[in-house]
């Protein structure tokens, strides 16, 4: 039975505060009006690029099964259109309809809600449509509170939601097992004697270079990693490390298009880089910690270069950190009480 769409329902969407559970809570509101189990939200891991197809990815159970050849296509075909496309897909023997809406950021189509339907069934997908705009709305706003207004890269404080669903994934997210598997790196970049670029053109020389070292970012990286502003001259990027160039190597490439660029009055700048694994025990600022570590390594011994932590170690540059416990901190806490 389908559903509707009441204001009670729409208060309750908006009063998420993680992008997580605004998903989450958008699908069941979908499928409720549906009236079908079966919706799935598929963000746009990859944006279509010449000759390369876009990758949409399931983002509320990324080791579900992948959607069907059929359903790629319907899926490819509201991407492109940018406008709720309904096709038929052959399901087991029979044939089901599926209904693919698009869902738009600032920079085009951020995600597609995908559902199955029964085959003649209409009701509930006007007030979807209705429903989908006031999400599309609110996610925009989203977007802005994430963002840093001077380069446009996510936040501080989007990081810290980042950071918290890779390392513990259980607590945001059911299902979210295989980034339990995956291998993440953090890297900590701080532009060298940033002030010195300040002093001798000024601050707004200063701002401009921080724009485009950001840009340089955007463009170097691949699209899945996660590009943060953590402070004036200090950036964050998350790096997934399930492919073929360890962290070294992609930071080494940053290092370089740094090195090599002429940035506004030709000012030359070069950037040293900490990195490290990122575990799933512990704390984020054990992580950052980490990479700070490294990083002030990296500054103290003739800046303009990349050093992971776990090298450090091995060589003896660096002794292990002692992080405390979460018991310890308790005791810790209780002690004080
Ligand atoms: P180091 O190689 O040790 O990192 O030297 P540094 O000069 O980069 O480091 P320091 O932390 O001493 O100085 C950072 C400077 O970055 C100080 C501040 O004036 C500048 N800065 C921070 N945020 C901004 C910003 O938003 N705009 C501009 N123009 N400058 C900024
Ligand atoms: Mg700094
Ligand atoms: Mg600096």
């Amino acid at each position: 039975m389908a559903g509707k769409l009441t204001l009670a329902a729409i208060a309750r969407l908006t009063r998420q505060r993680y992008h997580h559970d605004l998903v989450a809570n958008l699908v069941s509101l979908a499928a409720r009006l549906l009236g079908t189990r079966s919706v799935g939200y598929y963000e746009v891991a990859a944006p279509e690029e010449e000759g390369g197809s876009p990758r949409f990815q399931n983002y509320l159970a990324p080791d579900g099964p992948p959607p069907s050849w059929g359903e790629e296509k319907v899926l490819l075909r509201a991407y492109r259109r940018r406008r709720p496309v309904r096709g038929k897909v052959s399901h087991g023997a029979g044939q089901k309809t599926c209904v693919v809406y698009p869902i738009l950021g600032a920079a085009g189509v951020q995600a597609l809600l995908l559902a199955r339907v029964r085959a003649a069934q209409s009701a509930g997908q006007r007030e979807l449509g209705q429903l989908l705009a006031v999400y599309q709305n609110f996610l925009q706003l989203f977007e802005r509170v994430d963002r840093d207004a001077l380069t446009g890269l996510y936040n501080r404080q989007a990081f810290g939601e980042t950071i918290n669903r890779i390392m513990h994934p259980a607590r945001g997210a059911r299902g979210r097992r295989k980034d339990r598997e995956h291998v993440y790196w953090l890297g900590i970049l701080d532009i060298d004697h940033f002030k010195n670029v300040n002093d001798r053109h000024g601050h707004l020389i200063g701002d401009e270079v921080l724009l485009l070292f950001a840009r340089l970012m955007r463009d170097t990286f691949r699209y899945e990693d996660r590009l943060f502003r953590y402070g004036g001259e200090e950036f964050i990027v998350l790096l997934e490390g399930a492919n073929g160039d360890s962290a070294q190597q992609v930071f080494e490439r940053f290092r370089l298009a740094v090195e090599a660029t002429r940035f506004p009055q030709d000012t030359r700048i070069t950037v040293s880089i900490g990195y490290t694994e990122i575990s799933h025990e512990g704390l984020p600022s054990d992580v950052i910690d980490r990479a700070d570590r490294a990083l002030y390594v990296a500054k103290n011994s003739g800046r303009n270069q990349v050093l992971g932590y776990e090298d450090l170690l091995a060589q003896g540059r660096l002794r292990q950190a002692e992080y405390p416990s979460h018991q310890d901190i308790q005791l810790w806490l209780n002690a004080k009480a």
